[in-house]
């Protein structure tokens, strides 16, 4: 219930802080457009390109604008240094043996160029068709001032003027004029032709980038269909097993199978603990029962049997509660990651030392602790310390004696009991591990797969050594520099 209930709530608060981009996913999604990552990529690529492409063609138009409109001004450049031939030929068929000038409001045109030949003395609003002429054309007819360029108006026509002074008729002044619009076509072309380059650019990149991205995303939709798949069939087992690539996909791919393989690990160690956890459960769970069972079916309390069936009860309630605590103690120190800090190794193996000499007088208990320091989860250390000496304590006849050394990072404790027969060697750090000879002692067998547990999560080792003589557990960690 509550799994369905957060990715609900997510939802409602996704829709109400909804970004433009969601909504626009969302749009096409409702047009039928899958927002895939192949579509994604396709329309990054050709939005990317359009840019660019525009740009470019943005600077080449403004170029060609540019190089078209120099182009024009050196035409009415070449158009005005050919004054003396118009004037020559204008006094041979207008103002034959006159020796007159052509009138201002004749230009001739030369080609594309209308040239205007004004005689001197020119003077300021002196009319013109381009409007009466000022202190500046005065000035560059008399060339205290240079030629220039200027675009005006006439006739509702925009016009590009050039004026520079008359060489042949000093104080005079030539004009020449183009309409401004001439190139218009032209310009028009090129920005139509560059615009379409632009389209096709980017439409080509587009159909481009999703050939190539669907290749290159397809282990990725591969990936996706079997993550997937092991979420419909929730079947851990199961693997991409794809080939071996040095690539991020086959990375992820690898990656994804050490995961399901992990997780697989770790579920079946769960369902092994829990069979195992019931099993051993049971066993003083039935003998409570039965005690029980006695006394009902008995004279009760009444019974002469009672307070020995009610002590027994009462030893399989505290096994039952050791057995609780131990599978508690053996999840918490071995699967959560230890909360960890510099720990004083002698001064906590002093207080287990304590404790158990309080709880057990016997055997007796002997130690050298020297002051070390390590980086540890104080709890779990000292859990895994108290039962190794604990069993120490159970394995050592009465008058002989435990011993316990601490030393750069080390914790030993070295019994005089029996020994563990090499049979049992390598099984007594498994859980619920239990030697025939420890038939009959208290405990569940999870002791050592605590400690083992603790060593592993702490970066620690665990070791033994063990002959008829007795045993010696070695709890080692990595010491720290000793801190005044
Ligand atoms: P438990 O003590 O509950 O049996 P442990 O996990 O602590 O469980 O120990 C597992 C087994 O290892 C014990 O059953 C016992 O056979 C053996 N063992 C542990 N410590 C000693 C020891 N100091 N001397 C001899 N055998 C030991």
């Amino acid at each position: 219930m509550g799994l369905h209930e957060l990715p609900a709530r997510q939802a409602r608060g996704g829709r109400r802080t909804a970004r433009p981009a969601h909504r626009a996913r969302a749009r096409l999604r409702a047009a039928g457009c899958p927002v895939t990552l192949r579509n994604r990529v396709s329309v990054a690529a050709a939005a990317g390109v359009l840019i660019v492409v525009a740009a470019v063609s943005t600077a080449l138009y403004l170029f060609y604008a540019a190089s078209l409109r120099s182009r024009v001004d050196a035409t009415l450049v070449d158009a005005a240094q050919q004054a003396a031939g118009i004037a020559r030929s204008l006094k041979q068929s207008g103002g034959r043996g006159s020796g007159t000038v052509p009138d201002i409001s004749t230009p001739v045109t030369v080609g594309s160029v209308q040239v205007q030949l004004i005689p001197g003395p020119v003077t300021p609003g002196q009319p013109n068709r381009f409007g009466p002429l000022d202190g500046h054309d005065v000035a560059v007819a008399g060339q205290a001032q240079p030629a220039y360029f200027a675009d005006e108006h006439h006739d509702g026509q925009q016009f590009r003027v050039y004026t520079v002074a008359w060489a042949d008729n000093p104080g005079g002044l030539v004009r020449t004029s183009r309409p401004a619009n001439a190139d218009d076509g032209a310009l028009r072309d090129a920005a139509l032709l560059l615009a379409g380059l632009t389209v096709a650019a980017a439409c080509l990149t587009y159909g481009a980038a999703r050939l190539t991205a669907g290749r290159i995303l397809r282990p990725i939709g591969e990936l996706t269909e079997a993550a997937e798949h092991v979420t419909k069939t929730r079947d851990l087992t199961s693997r991409l097993g794809f080939p071996q690539a040095n690539d991020e996909v086959g990375r992820l791919a690898s990656s994804f199978d050490t995961m399901l393989a992990a997780l697989h690990e770790s579920l079946t160690a769960q369902r092994q603990l829990t069979a195992d956890a019931s099993h051993e459960l049971r066993t003083p769970l039935t003998s409570l029962t039965t005690n029980l069972d006695l006394l009902e079916d008995g004279a009760g309390l009444a019974d002469p049997q009672a307070p020995a069936l009610v002590r027994a009860a009462r030893e399989q309630a505290a096994e039952l509660d050791q057995l609780i605590t131990d599978l508690l103690d053996l999840a918490r120190y071995r699967e959560s990651p230890p909360h960890r800090e510099t720990v004083r190794l002698d001064l906590l193996t002093e207080e287990a030392v304590r404790r158990l000499r309080q709880r057990e007088p016997h055997p007796a208990i002997d130690s050298e602790l020297h002051p070390c320091l390590v980086h540890a989860d104080p709890a779990g250390l000292d859990r895994a310390i108290t039962n190794l000496i604990g069993n120490a304590v159970k394995w050592t006849p009465e008058g002989d004696t435990v011993r316990v050394v601490v030393e750069n990072g080390q914790v030993s404790v070295t019994d005089q009991g029996p020994g563990i027969p090499d049979t049992d060697l390598p099984r007594i750090f498994e859980r619920f591990y239990r030697a025939p000879a420890a038939r009959g002692t208290p405990g569940a067998g999870l002791g050592l797969a605590i400690v083992g547990g603790v060593a592993r999560a702490n970066d620690g080792t665990v070791t033994v050594r063990t002959g008829p003589g007795g045993s010696t557990f070695t709890l080692a960690f990595p010491p720290l520099p000793e801190t005044d």
